[in-house]
């Protein structure tokens, strides 16, 4: 009976391992046909469909930017519809991918035109985005060839359809700070006593109000030079910048605007722009960029150029920085909203003469601080600096690509000193050259 019951069970085990190794061959064969499936079916894809490998979405008080990036080219259209606003993206075989799903939840309830995004399958072979708005906006989308590290780029731009005025939105700041300051009157007035014995300069020897705007430059899409370490230019131009901005603010009589403040690409005329509707007096564009030598340091001030570069190595570097709205992405086919008027050949050689009295006060101040890769101010074709009415200036701070100064950079006290310096040159610059001399020269409205 025993024996019977163990030979049973030792039949049963048999069985069931049989059934087993039956049930692990069918699984087997089911598994090598799903693999063998998903195998065409991603091939498929491939074959068929375009490959969104990357989405970003850049949020801005000028505009919202949202960037594919794909395998190959991709076909779309756009359609702008009324009541609600919506913007309509139609993508020709694309691929629902996991990175375009993702999309959605990449719009922030801060931003300012786009308040859900909802994606689709439309009909076979047409993937849809629709932006549902906030605003009444104009979109432009684009493409974007390969370049630097992108791959192929399809850009949406929502830009607001009644863009934000920056003078007033200058005021408003400067409405704010003054209620702060008068909070605070001792400690500014202390501030201000100092400030005035370090200078040598008689308070209230500046009649009006000077506006510097400060232009950090890349940010978004372009990143500007990197380190090997993976530091961006982008963000320790924008870094010195506020620091820069928070000094002129705690000046009488000054005051600063940044062309950008945030992480987004500005073109470079957008920014030229941005200083004459803020009526700037001057234009410093701040830089820390790399060479193609790493042993390559120092900081260096630059104007715009008559004729050619002065040094090789500016000439390189100015066409490095003109590059970036190649890689930032502008929309070469459509005309930039924010750019209407055309800027006159006016005043230049003044303006030419004012931003190398400029750039020799705030070179001289930078060598107190940092080796000079030049000890004079250098000339070269930087497209940034081409507003023919303001005095404009690009300093680079230093090299990125150079280990040693990379860190500099990052290093808070370091940027702090560098806005310093910045300062003091700016503010030499005035006690010789008093903002009113510029009133005889022509404004263009
Ligand atoms: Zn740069």
């Amino acid at each position: 009976m025993f024996e019977r019951l163990a030979s049973q069970k030792v039949s049963l085990t048999t069985a069931s391992v049989g059934c087993r190794n039956i049930l692990f061959s069918s699984k087997f064969y089911t598994l090598l046909l799903i693999v063998a499936a998903q195998f065409f079916l991603f091939v498929d894809t491939v074959s068929a469909d375009t490959v969104v490998n990357s989405t970003r979405i850049w949020p801005a008080s000028e505009y919202t930017r949202l960037t594919l990036e794909s395998n190959t080219s991709i076909d779309y259209s756009l359609i702008l519809l009324k009541n609600p606003d919506r913007v309509v993206l139609d993508l020709k075989d694309v691929a629902l991918t996991s990175e375009i799903k993702k999309l959605p939840e990449k719009i922030g309830a801060d931003n300012l035109y786009i308040r859900a995004l909802r994606i689709g399958r439309f009909k076979p072979g047409i993937l849809r985005l629709v932006l549902d708005l906030k605003t009444a906006v104009v979109p432009q989308a684009f493409v974007l060839e390969p370049v630097g590290d992108y791959g192929q780029r399809l850009v949406l731009d929502i830009y607001p359809a009644f863009p934000p005025d920056p003078l007033m939105a200058l005021l408003n700041e400067s409405a704010i700070r003054s209620a702060q300051a008068n909070a605070h009157e001792n400690i500014k007035s202390d501030k201000e006593a100092k400030t005035a014995a370090v200078n040598n300069e008689k308070p209230g020897s500046t009649i009006r109000l000077i506006t510097v705007a400060i232009d950090p430059g890349h940010g978004g899409e372009d990143p500007g030079a990197m380190s090997e370490g993976g530091t961006y230019e982008k963000n320790i131009t924008l870094a010195i910048a506020r620091k820069l901005k928070d000094k002129i603010d705690a000046e009488p009589n000054m005051r600063a605007a940044l062309t950008r403040d945030g992480d987004y690409f500005l073109s470079l005329p957008m920014r030229l722009d941005k200083a004459r509707k803020l009526n700037a007096d001057l234009f410093v564009s701040i830089h820390a960029d790399a060479f193609v030598k790493p042993h390559a340091r120092g900081s260096s001030v630059f104007t715009l150029s008559e004729h050619g570069a002065t040094s090789a190595a500016a000439g390189w570097l100015a066409k490095k920085e003109n590059d970036a709205d190649l890689i930032g992405g502008v929309n070469l086919d459509t005309k930039d909203p924010y750019l209407n008027e055309t800027l006159l050949d006016l005043s230049l050689s003044q303006t030419r003469e004012d931003s190398h009295n400029l750039a020799r006060e705030v070179l001289s101040e930078i060598s107190e601080i940092n080796h000079l890769h030049k000890n004079n101010v250098e000339q070269a074709g930087f497209a940034v600096l081409k507003s023919p009415d303001i005095p404009s200036i690009l300093v680079e701070t230093a090299f990125i690509s150079n280990p040693e100064e990379e860190k500099r950079l990052r290093n808070k006290t370091y940027q702090d000193k560098m806005a310093k310096a910045m300062l003091f040159g700016i503010k030499r610059y005035f006690a010789k050259n008093p903002p009113l001399s510029r009133s005889k020269m022509v404004r263009l409205e």
